[in-house]
């Protein structure tokens, strides 16, 4: 178990990932890895490589393992344990999904948010909530990432990307590069390009930027997190 994971580790939560590793095992039938290996300039090339080992690029690279692409490899700039936005910028409590959201478990329960929750908190913890405090759901990407036990590169950051008829190379910052069959952006919020304020106070009627949740003294009415850089700003609307 890393040492991240060790730091919140409880014996619920050493059960359940033993739990899980059995139940994975169980289901492993169709991971036996199949693809044919590809070489560029005398190296082996990497299937899929990744950048990003945020939730999307790790569920994904699990996923792939699941069925048998094994050659594949994440890169993430930020250091381990801190993929993502939840422990980052973020600064909302909780994440906005239902606590019920599934999708990262591949369909096996134990691998599911509800069942490291309950794990790490107990039962009555989990009914007590409506979403999963950011801490938490970062806390389970670090576990599920030791379930998932995928190949990631961290303080790698990726600055440019060139491909041909054979392949893509990615060229990181500091000089090192990756060639693959195919290439995930899964660089999230980040991926966008550069931070902007989309809107700024005077471009709309009512609009008023504030720096936290409080009612606006300008309309009463509570600001509603924006869309956008949500961590950084909210929006209050009159409507
Ligand atoms: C407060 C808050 C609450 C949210 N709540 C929800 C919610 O409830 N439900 C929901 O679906 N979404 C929510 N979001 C949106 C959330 O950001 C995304 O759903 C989620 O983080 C997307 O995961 P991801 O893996 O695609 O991207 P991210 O989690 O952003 O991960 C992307 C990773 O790519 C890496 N990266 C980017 N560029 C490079 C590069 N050039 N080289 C190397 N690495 C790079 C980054 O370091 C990062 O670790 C919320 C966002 C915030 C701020």
């Amino acid at each position: 178990m890393s040492s991240v994971v060790q730091a919140f580790s409880n014996p619920r939560l050493t059960e359940l990932t033993r739990r899980v590793r059995a139940e994975l095992d169980m289901l492993s039938f169709a991971t036996k890895p199949w693809v044919i290996p590809k070489f560029h300039d005398g190296r082996k090339m990497l299937d899929v490589a990744i950048i990003g080992a945020g939730q999307s690029g790790l569920v994904l690279a699990h996923a792939l393992k699941r069925r048998g692409v094994t050659n594949l490899l994440l890169l993430d700039r930020n250091p381990a344990g801190f993929e993502g936005v939840w422990e980052t910028y973020a600064r909302n409590h909780e994440i906005r999904s239902p606590k019920t959201i599934t999708g990262s478990d591949l369909g096996v329960p134990s691998l599911s948010i509800q069942s490291f929750f309950e794990a790490k908190h107990g039962p009555e913890a989990w009914a007590a909530i409506k979403r999963v405090p950011r801490t938490d759901w970062m806390d389970y990407l670090r576990w599920y990432r030791s379930i998932a036990d995928v190949p990631v590169e961290n303080g790698v950051e990726v600055v440019d990307i060139d491909y041909d008829a054979d392949g893509v190379t990615v060229m990181a910052r500091d000089g090192s590069s990756y060639r693959t069959r195919i290439l995930v952006l899964a660089t999230g919020m980040d991926g966008g390009g550069a931070w902007v304020v989309p809107l700024s106070p005077g471009t709309l009627p009512g609009l008023t930027v504030v720096k936290r949740k409080r009612p606006s003294a300008s309309t009463g009415t509570r600001p509603k997190p924006s869309k956008f850089g949500s961590s950084a700003l909210s929006c209050s609307s009159s409507g």
